[in-house]
């Protein structure tokens, strides 16, 4: 905390003034990076717990920096959230997935339905129409992909968002509700919404078998998912033991270490061409 008298005010704003200026470089640096294709995705593959098939994929972002190499997501997406350059990037990685998904159907590659991730800042009422336009663009059918979003989404109110989710899913574009148990989401709004799938978040996947509290918070998610009849799908699997006690709760698929890392999207393609099992 500042004193003062002591020249820590001053140290205090110096030091404002040296993350905001950094900030301002980042953001045009990131920006400059959309602009000049640095950005591409990767592509984590999602299995079935009954058949050990490959039933599924999220498209993650990577941004190919010229001097830092491989930049995860976690260290520019905040800034692009606060900046709103994540509406351009956003809409970048929704035609990026498409192109690439369509590509892979024109070299008859069966690739299961791609997830994209959301921005809570792309969620407005223009979305659905956005999102059909990229879909014709590319020829796609609806349930070619996958949306997810997260909980932060749902502080504006079920009024606000409940009419654009209703027009995704009646398009037949399937929502997920990314990170689940981790935010606000009420159990009460959670079957107002049109939600097809639930992904139980990382946080609870870890302590499995091992944690009292993540067992039984699983176990709970995993109950609720199943009366609401949605897909459950568990985040950051890295263990053999962890699978085991998730297929026990009778989860419908796994993402994770333990079937793979998030691969570059030849990489993926192989994967599906070799049709690889759990
Ligand atoms: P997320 O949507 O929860 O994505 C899952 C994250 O968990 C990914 O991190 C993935 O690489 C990581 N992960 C997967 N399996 C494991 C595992 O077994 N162990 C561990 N420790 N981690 C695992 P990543 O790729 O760094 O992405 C971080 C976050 O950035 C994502 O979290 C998502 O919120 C955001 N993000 C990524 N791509 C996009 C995008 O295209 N648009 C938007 N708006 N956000 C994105
Ligand atoms: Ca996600
Ligand atoms: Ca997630
Ligand atoms: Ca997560």
């Amino acid at each position: 905390a500042r004193q003062e008298g002591d020249g820590g005010y001053l140290f205090f704003s110096a030091e404002m003034n040296r993350r905001a200026k950094e900030h301002l470089r980042m953001e045009s640096e990131l920006r400059r990076g959309l602009a000049q294709g640095q950005l591409l995705l990767h592509y984590q593959p999602k299995a079935s717990l009954r058949s050990g098939r490959i039933v599924g994929a999220e498209a993650l972002l990577r941004w190919r920096h010229p001097l830092h190499g491989m930049v995860p997501p976690g260290q520019f997406i905040p800034l692009a959230e606060e900046t709103g350059l994540i509406l351009d990037i956003g809409a970048w990685v929704l035609e990026e997935a498409c192109r690439q998904i369509a590509h892979w159907q024109e070299r008859g590659l069966k690739v299961p339905p791609i997830a994209i991730n959301l921005s809570s800042r792309q969620f407005d009422h223009h979305l659905p129409m956005r999102v059909q336009a990229v879909l014709d663009q590319y020829g796609l059918g609806p349930e070619r992909i996958r949306l997810e979003i997260t909980e932060t989404l749902l502080v504006r109110g079920p009024e606000q968002v409940i009419p654009i989710m209703n027009e995704l899913a009646a398009m037949g574009v399937g929502l997920a509700l990314d990170d689940f148990g981790t935010g606000y989401s009420s159990l009460a709004y959670l079957k107002k919404f049109p939600i097809s799938t639930l992904k139980i978040d990382r946080t609870f996947v870890v302590g499995l078998p091992g944690e009292q509290n993540d067992c039984a918070i699983a176990r709970a998610i995993v109950t609720m998912a199943q009366q609401l009849r949605q897909e459950i799908v568990a985040e950051g699997v890295e263990t053999a033991e962890q699978m085991a006690f998730l297929r026990g709760l009778g989860c419908d698929q796994l993402q994770g270490y333990l079937f793979s890392p998030p691969v570059a999207a030849d990489a993926f393609a192989q994967m599906v061409i070799e049709d690889k099992r759990l």
